[in-house]
């Protein structure tokens, strides 16, 4: 039997759970809430890669962060700066006291989401009703975006370069869209097929109008009044819509989950929640050490290609161009220097264990909801296959920043999912090909990739301290 000095050595000794709101002060809580307060209504106005990216830009302004691109170089004494890159990823640098080149610190999250987007010619009319046809981007349930209203979102880019913006559904006085289903009384076949295959992707057609008043002489009667309306709000004919990035994505606002509010459903938390937590925390920090440079890349949910993607040099150009502004010069090798000595958070989502899907996790090791920010130290899944895999020095050097403030709950994760499961990857391999030290970090979700996936208020809090603490480090 141990003696009870022992058993209070071996409390210390081992590693318990924390819940955020077991462990936090009615004045912690109330700033969690807060915080996830401002995050709904970002998270509400921004469904888009471009909204992100346009609220962002207005942000920064406001903060007095001057805009530069790849022609008007930074001043010798920056500051504050950012680069949008095609309207659709954005990066911004906070200069550090210590030179840029002697080491940053990064935080990348993806602004892009699972949704769907409209195909080239998309409009086409069948028993007198029109649809628009779809082509999903990113990992979906095709089953989940049936009968749900949804919001059109987006651009049209004139052969004129003339860019006109779309939004119908945000408003309550907007109509929406929907994607009908069967009903349950004629589903008897449909009902026995694999999930898989009840809805398939080029079924995912979405009803955009019925009426057929005008244009009586007309073969398409209602496609064609649907032309005229567009016409009429936005100026555009059928051949405009082959240059547009238009996104169907779920209407409606971010919402409080459960009687006590303490957590968020919302449509694109993966990954605007990390996105959110990053630019608030690079907003709230004063004076670090070391430059900032924050990023929101779009293409993640694809596979990180495209040049607005993690795969494109863009990123790395900024950083550079950075350096270049510091020295007068600019040196390769500076730069590969700069690179090898930075630290980055890939800051990504990941899932929550969820008690009625137990299988898919290995219950042991599984994160928790509302136990804080998940620090991952790789994601692939059979073999960490595809993943980067942060080194037991860099994890333990982050493992003491965060303990640095006792506000911030953070648990560890092995990967997503069972270790014979797929998992998931993230852009941190694309910033472990600069050889920076990169480690994945994020927040659990439930419904991940849904139409509204869930995020506790904890975690989002935890992360936000943490993603400071660690850009003060
Ligand atoms: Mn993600
Ligand atoms: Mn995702």
């Amino acid at each position: 039997m141990p003696n009870k000095s022992n058993k209070s050595q071996a409390s210390k000794l081992s590693l318990k759970r924390q819940f955020c709101f077991d462990k936090w002060s009615s004045t912690t809580i109330n700033k969690a809430y807060k915080f996830s307060d401002d995050y709904k209504t970002f998270l509400t106005n921004n469904k888009t890669e471009r909204e992100v990216v346009e609220t962002v830009t207005k942000l920064l302004t406001k903060n007095n962060f001057t805009q530069i691109n790849f022609t008007n170089k930074p001043p010798k004494n920056w500051k504050k700066l950012f680069l949008v890159n095609r309207h659709k990823a954005l990066i911004f640098a906070i200069k550090g006291k210590k030179s840029t080149s002697s080491g940053i610190n990064v935080i990348a999250s993806h602004i892009d989401s699972p949704r769907l987007d409209i195909k080239l010619t998309p409009i086409y009319e069948k028993e007198h009703l029109a649809y628009m046809k779809t082509h999903y981007y990113g990992g979906i349930k095709t089953y989940q975006w049936t009968t749900l209203p949804l919001e059109l979102r987006g651009v049209v880019v004139l052969e004129n370069g003339q860019r006109i913006k779309i939004n119908i559904g945000s408003k309550s006085t907007d109509p929406v869209f929907i994607i009908t289903d069967l009903l349950p009384h004629l589903s008897e076949k449909q009902m026995e097929l694999k999930l898989k295959d009840a809805i398939m992707g080029e079924n995912l057609n979405l009803l955009i109008g019925s009426n057929s008043t005008k244009n009586k002489q007309s073969k398409q009667k209602v496609k064609d009044n649907i032309l005229n309306l567009l016409n009429q709000k936005y100026a555009i004919k059928e051949e405009d819509l082959i240059s547009a990035d238009l996104e169907i994505v779920p209407a409606g606002s971010a919402r409080d989950i459960g009687f006590d509010s303490s957590m968020i459903a919302g449509y694109g938390q993966d990954d605007r929640v990390c996105a959110y937590a990053s630019i608030q925390a690079a907003l709230n920090i004063k004076n670090p050490d070391k430059t900032t440079v924050v990023i929101f890349l779009d293409r993640e949910e694809i596979g990180s290609y495209g040049n607005t993607g993690a795969i494109s040099s863009f990123s790395k150009d900024f950083i550079a161009s950075l350096l270049a502004a510091e020295t007068n010069q600019f040196d390769e090798n500076q730069l590969r220097d700069c690179l090898s000595a930075s630290s980055a958070i890939s800051a990504d989502v990941t899932a929550a264990f969820d008690p009625h899907f137990a299988d898919v996790s290995d219950p042991i090791t599984a994160v928790r909801m509302g136990a804080g920010l998940v620090l991952e130290k790789y994601t692939g899944g059979r073999g960490k296959g595809g993943s980067n895999e942060a080194s037991a020095e860099y994890m333990a050097k982050i493992r003491k920043i965060l303990n640095s403030n006792k506000e911030i709950i953070w648990q560890a994760a092995s990967g997503t999912g069972k270790v014979d499961f797929r998992g998931g990857g993230t852009v941190s391999i694309f910033f472990s090909q600069h050889n920076m030290d990169v480690v994945d970090a994020g927040i659990a979700l439930f419904n991940m990739h849904a139409p509204f996936e869930v995020a506790h208020k904890g975690d989002i809090y935890s992360a936000y301290l943490a993603f400071k603490q660690f850009l003060l480090s």
